[in-house]
């Protein structure tokens, strides 16, 4: 075969793998993207223990559980709070048919041992290292030694972001999903900014934003609400405190919402009135930084580049250093995940953008004893470019407060 030839024939036959993959329903699918990563990933079985990854797998919503992920089997193992659930998951239209559900006997390690022991299958098993302390990582490796003395080959390979990497590309249900969130968490937004009066403190604010955030539907909040209100607001993750809102101030609102087991998360910054030049100052650079970044968010761009495109814009305002995190992070079941969107260099995975990925755009400057202005909407990649699924009017002066 000539090396076109076989170019061809790899295409064909990877489209064909695809359509194969493609219309299995959606946790059988997301099961054979794992598995097609193990050769990858120098493993021949994956332990997932990760709470996420294992409702991302099974739609197991737990604090605790262990899914063996095998060429051609899984193993659900879980205790008794969560049997009648893992049992709805496994059998729901049949998706998840090749799993076995195995509740645990003793402990977690004991029953995956007995598992491997049963079946005499093993070699080696990728554990979730990000997910997995070294207690559980040593008690588990002693737990399988009882499957090494009745003969069995059984090694633990500590691997990375195997389920995060198929997570960070949304599919066409999750997409869904993070859409209506978003819709929501806006309407909640247009409540929350008008919240900011004086004479409130920011509990009280932070209080009717979580009931809005319940009220418009959601589970819970994503995260501690934050009101960070006058000098408060210099600190990108304030703590909530008693402080009232005084004239003049300028007040950060983040605050997020989990839906069917998504998050999403928003930011406006409002000034109660009167409004300042110096305040307007900050806002508007912010304001142009979150312009930029969400204009440079397309299929192929790095995460790097959408934070420089926001940098830069905070750069011409003389900004730069007051600019103390990164631009954006991955929305999904988590509410801080990949894609990070953030400088050149830094520990997480640098990766061309993809459409499906889901992530938050949100410049933010802080000026000590003053105070900071910070702009958020969450973002989908399109195949043309780029989506925003948060629809809120950045500018606060509609909602500007009365004193
Ligand atoms: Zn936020
Ligand atoms: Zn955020």
């Amino acid at each position: 075969m000539r090396a076109g030839d076989r170019g061809a024939a790899n295409a064909a036959s990877r489209a064909q793998r695809q359509l194969r993959v493609s219309s299995l329903p959606p946790y059988a699918r997301r099961i054979a993207r794992i598995r097609s990563s193990f050769a990858e990933a120098g493993i021949e079985a994956l332990l997932v223990t990760h709470p996420a990854n294992l409702r991302y797998l099974t739609g197991l919503d737990a604090t605790m559980g262990m899914l063996l992920v095998e060429a051609t089997a899984c193993t659900l193992i879980v205790d008794g709070r969560y049997l009648t659930a893992a049992r709805g998951c496994v059998g729901r239209a049949g998706e998840l048919r090749q799993t076995t559900i195995t509740p645990v006997e003793g402990s977690y390690e004991g029953t995956l041992a007995a598992v491997l022991r049963r079946t005499g299958r093993g070699g080696r098993v990728g554990v979730e290292s990000t997910a997995m302390t070294l207690a559980a990582f040593r008690h588990l490796d002693r737990a399988l030694e009882s499957v090494r003395s009745s003969g069995a080959a059984v090694e633990l390979v500590p691997v990375e972001r195997v389920v995060e990497a198929a997570r960070v590309v949304k599919d066409s249900g999750e997409i869904e999903t993070l859409r209506e969130a978003a819709v929501r968490l806006s309407a909640v937004a247009r409540e929350a900014v008008a919240l900011a009066r004086a004479g409130r403190t920011e509990r009280d604010v932070a209080t009717d934003i979580d009931a809005a955030i319940r009220g418009a539907g959601f589970t819970k909040p994503a995260f501690d609400t934050i009101v960070a209100s006058g000098p408060n607001s210099a600190l990108p993750h304030a703590r909530l405190g008693d402080r009232m809102l005084r004239p003049g101030d300028g007040v950060v609102l983040d605050f997020g919402g989990v839906y069917d087991g998504y998050c999403v998360d928003l930011t406006r910054t409002v000034q109660v009135a009167p409004a300042s030049a110096a305040f307007r100052r900050l806002f508007d650079a912010v304001s142009e930084a979150h312009a930029a970044a969400i204009a440079a968010v397309r299929p192929g761009v790095l995460g790097s580049e959408v934070d420089s495109a926001a940098r830069d814009a905070l750069a011409r305002h003389g900004l730069a250093d007051a600019f103390l995190h990164g631009t954006g992070h991955g929305l999904g079941l988590e509410v801080h995940e990949e894609p990070r969107i953030s400088k050149a260099g830094t520990a997480h995975p640098d990766e061309p953008l993809k459409p499906g990925m889901v992530f938050t755009i949100e410049p933010g400057v802080y000026v000590e004893g003053f105070g900071g202005v910070r702009i958020e909407d969450d973002v989908l990649v399109s195949e043309q470019g780029c989506e925003v699924l948060t629809d809120v009017p950045v500018d606060p002066a509609p909602f500007l407060a009365g004193a």
